[in-house]
């Protein structure tokens, strides 16, 4: 019986499985010198700082200019955020009055530093930018490496040259630039990393998953249970990591291996083909998007346009808004990447998780009771999405004027969320007249014809589709949330996240009826929320007559190759199999049985 280390609060960054020996890295955390100098050494200390921060700046540099052409955006990226913290005055300048005036040594007066630009870090309200404070550690770890006397903190990787295997880091935590580092730099093959620390939006995990490293980060305790040269599996899809693997599972994983890459190789030439089904029913593959520049991705990825702009991320981690003029370049950005593909534009869907910073908030001057700017009882069921900009005209206005400018440089749809009542939906229309009233009177032009859709994400919507397929264009169901209130879970609390159940049969006849409403009104209806990215779902939402799918772009290809297995008269005896089920667990089976029918090509 293999040892299996199944991962403690870690994580997995899904990107395939990698096979190989254990190397494990000294801790991070070597013993730091703290003492007091002469005043007579304050100069010779100081000079020490310097010079250690040069040499970090060097290699650093070094790396920047290796960087292949055709490696991913964020490799540069990353290197380039270590050398702005490295020339940041509170790291490099702080530390050298600290020596000057409390006559400490270099790496004391460093690591002081460090925990003050930490502490500030991890103050902030964002989990993005609270672990940015990790980049801050890797940096500085990087400089008192070389005030240890290190001649480059890069750690050299020991070969398997008996066999010939490659090499999985095992660390208590590795910076992006080690990644980087190992991968293109150590002479040997570097399979993959375990981690103790990190998590899902640490830049180590971003960059592993687009460097295609398999990696399973945040394993408490792994140093201490994988011996040097040992053999790993590490498989980043599921998060699970086999220490010591027996002849069987080590055969198992390496039949997955190739199958891997062979379908990988498979669904690179899936791109520039529409999805159909087997039957020959053709399927829309939509993206969603968070930035401007993910538009590229989701073009990449062979995209048949945007299904969802989540325009919130423009306004979040800053102390203003965004103004109309700023809104309306990110929003034709997109509308112009995609190149007269649709591209479906969310109005703020803020609140929630999703909050602005005190000085950005609409209602910072004057604010009301629970308006979000403050901590409300119960954020998720507040003032949220729709129910926000409505409190709000100046700020709904402004985005919508911005949203119809750009809806001149490509097919723009305009996508409200979280609507429940008639009057809601009402209202959102009236302030899209509105806008376009004060476009015409400033002379500037739009889409006259734009559509409006509304997202059914709250229950209550579902069972009361008429006003939706009356006064609306389309309809897109945000899953995501439809789950959260159907089953009265909170999407960020952990500790009911196992109550988050996307067959749980409530949402699933909510999710059938409203695809069923707008195709008897003929109203288009797509599923942006995660569900429409899972494979394992995609059999029932077609046999449920679902034929738009927005999710993230890594997602569309293997959707892709999904969709061109089913059959949609299959797919609808499947879903009228489900619609008499009670039971989740017994739907999923349901769902593997017949996914492994649609692979053997069973009609
Ligand atoms: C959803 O709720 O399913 C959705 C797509 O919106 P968000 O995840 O942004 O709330
Ligand atoms: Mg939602």
């Amino acid at each position: 019986m293999p040892s299996l280390i199944q991962q403690l609060g870690g994580y997995g960054v899904a990107c395939g499985i990698a096979i190989g020996r254990a190397h494990l890295l000294a801790p991070s955390e070597f013993e730091i010198p703290k003492y007091h100098i002469a005043p007579d050494a304050v100069l010779h200390e100081v000079a020490r700082l310097n010079n250690a921060f040069s040499l970090v700046r060097a290699e650093i540099k070094e790396l920047r200019a290796d960087v292949a052409e055709t490696a991913p955006a964020e490799v540069g990226a990353f290197l380039d955020l270590h050398r702005m913290i490295l020339d940041d005055s509170l790291l490099c300048d702080a530390p050298r009055d600290l020596v000057r005036t409390r006559h400490i040594n270099a790496e004391w007066a460093l690591t002081i530093q460090l925990e003050e630009v930490c502490r500030q870090f991890e103050a902030i309200d964002d989990e993005y930018f609270r672990s940015r404070s990790q980049d801050v550690r890797q940096v500085v770890e990087r400089v008192l490496r070389r005030l240890a006397g290190e001649r480059s903190a890069r750690v050299p990787l020991p070969k398997h040259a008996d066999t010939g295997e490659a090499t999985i880091l095992v660390a208590h935590d590795l910076s992006p630039a080690d990644v980087l580092h190992f991968r293109e730099h150590s002479g040997v093959a570097f399979a993959g990393f375990l981690t103790e620390i990190g998590g899902p939006t640490s830049h180590t995990t971003i960059l592993a998953r687009s460097l295609g490293i398999p990696a399973v980060v945040g394993i408490a305790g792994v140093r201490e249970r994988v011996g040097e040269g040992d053999r790993l599996i590490v498989d980043s899809d599921s998060g699970r990591v086999y220490l010591r693997p027996d002849a069987d599972i080590l055969a198992e994983s390496r039949r997955q291996i190739r199958a891997t890459t062979q379908q990988r190789a498979g669904l690179r030439k899936l791109r520039g083909r529409v999805a159909q089904t087997r039957d020959g029913v053709p399927v829309e593959l939509l993206a969603n998007i968070e930035l401007p520049g993910d538009a590229r991705d989701a073009l990449e990825a062979g995209a048949d346009g945007i299904g969802l702009f989540r325009t919130e991320f423009l306004f979040m981690n800053r102390d203003d808004l965004p103004s109309e003029d700023e809104q309306y370049e990110s929003y034709a950005k997109v509308a112009r990447t995609m190149k007269g593909k649709p591209v479906v534009i969310r109005t703020l869907d803020v609140g929630a998780d999703k909050v602005l910073n005190p000085g950005a908030h609409a209602g910072s001057s004057g604010t009301r009771d629970g308006d979000g700017s403050g901590p409300q009882p119960n954020p998720a069921l507040g003032l949220r999405a729709i129910r926000y900009c409505l409190a709000y005209p100046d700020l709904f206005l402004t985005q919508l004027r911005a949203i119809l400018r750009a809806s001149e440089h490509g097919t723009v749809r305009l996508l409200v969320p979280m609507l429940a009542h008639l009057h809601e939906i009402e209202q959102a229309i009236a302030f899209v007249i509105r806008a376009q009233e004060q476009l015409t009177e400033r002379r500037q032009k739009f889409d006259a014809g734009i559509e409006i859709g509304g997202m059914i994400e709250v229950p209550g919507a579902a069972l009361n589709l008429g006003p939706f397929v009356r006064r609306l264009k389309f309809l897109s169901l945000g899953t995501n949330d439809l789950i959260q209130y159907t089953l009265a879970i909170d999407r960020t609390d952990s500790s009911v996240a196992y109550l988050y159940e996307p067959l749980h049969p409530a949402v699933l006849q909510l999710i059938h009826h409203t695809i069923r409403g707008g195709e008897k009104a003929g109203l288009p209806v797509s599923v942006c929320g995660e569900m429409a990215g899972d494979g394992t779902a995609s059999e029932l939402l077609l046999g449920m007559g679902l034929r738009r799918f927005s999710m993230s772009p890594a997602q569309i290809l293997p959707i892709k190759q999904r969709i061109f297995d089913l059959d949609t008269k299959a797919a609808a005896r499947l879903a009228a199999r489900v619609a008499r089920m009670h039971d989740p667990m017994e739907i999923r089976s349901a769902l593997q049985r017949a996914d492994r029918a649609a692979r053997r090509g069973d009609k």
